[in-house]
């Protein structure tokens, strides 16, 4: 027999192919094999149609036009092409004179994809000012707006956070940053396909989006370009055959474009109703662990967060000792993307949650999978593998003791 694979409940790091967006994908993989770049047969033209169709659909979900999308590789690439992008139109990076706008805002609880980028620009001579957050990991607008000067090249502020689920008021300060004439780039990867988004009704300007996490295939993602009131100025930061209007240059996956879009879609369709499937199971889930156990504490902000995250803090415990010892469920400890890092989560540091209750932390991340009986059985093991570790470490305690 197959041994049964663990539950997985760890969608903030990636979600399933949705098999209805595989279906979707088969005529480009297949037959339409062409490149989207080829001019002079029907093999390109066809790409080229799934192409424009599909760009279409994605910009019509964000309130945006088809001319403002540009595919890249996924949102780490998204976030470079934004702010290394935006820096070099700004003449930054030429090695002349320091640029007229020379100053970014962004937030400490950013993605890497976000901080490491700033972290370079900071190297070549950009000034970069980073936000801290309330207790349950908000930013606050009137702090970016205080924070914004007429040196501001652009403020950068995720959506949703991938490690607590936190979601920003990205429209308010949205308000500030077009108030202060400063442009607002957003990480959405964490937001798109599970929120309503409106790129004109929150004033964003440049949105990172990646197409893994919503059902549809990895190594394709987006980047939105605000072109009209105002225009955004971004240079490619990648070079060839000028795809995708000069800003990215490189052959279109064209059946991941059409995956993208089948992706979004799809989750266009069913969202509202799926975030609230999704929050009632975590709800559960945060119900069943915390009336069984003493000493858990919830991070994030329990009233808005994403509807499918649950980060809870087991005291008195070691996180990747929890994991070791938790079967039969696929969960993260802290973040996916840092989890190789002995260091507690610059997330978790951010809300000021003392290292030790860092180290302590569970990601539960539900999906368009996961079911009832899923979140139930996830919980029973939960408890069982914390009660079993705590007693461990009580007996080793009084063992020490003795
Ligand atoms: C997953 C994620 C990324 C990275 O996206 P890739 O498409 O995997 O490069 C960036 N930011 C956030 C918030 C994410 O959740």
């Amino acid at each position: 027999m197959v041994p049964r694979r663990p539950i997985y409940l760890d969608h903030q790091a990636t979600t399933p192919l949705d098999p209805r967006v595989l279906e979707a994908m088969q005529p480009s993989l297949r037959e339409d094999f062409g490149n989207a770049a080829s001019r002079s047969h029907v093999y390109g033209w066809r790409a080229r149609a799934a192409v424009d169709d599909a760009r279409e659909r994605i910009a019509d979900h964000l309130g945006a036009r088809e001319n403002e999308i540009v595919f890249t590789s996924g949102a780490t690439e998204s976030n470079n092409l934004a702010l290394i992008g935006a820096v070099r139109a700004a003449g930054g990076l030429a090695g002349g004179a320091q640029p007229a706008r020379d100053h970014i805002v962004t937030v400490a609880t950013e993605h890497k994809a976000v901080l490491d980028p700033c972290d370079f620009l900071e190297t070549q001579g950009m000034r970069v000012t980073r936000l801290g957050v309330d207790g349950c990991g908000r930013v606050d607008p009137d702090e970016v707006a205080g924070a914004i000067d007429e040196r501001t090249l652009l403020v950068s502020i995720m959506w949703a956070n991938n490690e607590i689920g936190v979601i920003q008021p990205i429209a308010e300060i949205g308000d500030r940053c077009r108030q202060r004439g400063t442009w607002l780039h957003s990480d959405a990867a964490q937001a798109v396909g599970k929120l309503p988004i409106d790129v004109d009704e929150a004033n964003v300007d440049l949105l990172s989006i990646s197409f893994h996490k919503l059902y549809g295939p990895k190594g394709i993602g987006a980047l939105y370009v605000r072109s009209r009131s105002p225009h955004v100025r971004i240079a490619p930061i990648q070079f060839g055959g000028g795809h995708e209007g000069g800003l990215r240059s490189g052959t279109l996956p064209v059946a991941g474009v059409v995956g993208a879009a089948a992706a979004l879609d799809l989750c266009a369709a069913e969202g509202s109703t799926e975030a609230e499937r999704q929050r009632h199971l975590r709800d559960r889930l945060w119900h069943s662990i915390s009336s069984e156990l003493p000493g858990v504490v919830r991070n994030g902000d329990p009233e808005g967060g994403l509807p499918g995250n649950l980060h809870v803090s087991f005291e008195g415990l070691d996180g990747d000792r929890l994991l070791a010892g938790l079967e039969g469920v696929a969960v993260s400890a802290g973040s996916a993307c840092t989890s190789e890092q002995p260091t507690p989560s610059h997330v978790l540091q951010a809300l000021g949650v003392p290292p030790e209750r860092a180290r302590a932390s569970l990601r539960f991340g539900l999906g368009r999978g996961t079911t009832l009986q899923e979140i139930d059985e996830a919980a029973a093991r939960v408890v069982e593998a914390v009660r079993r570790e705590r007693g461990e470490a009580v007996s080793a305690r009084s063992a020490a003791n003795q």
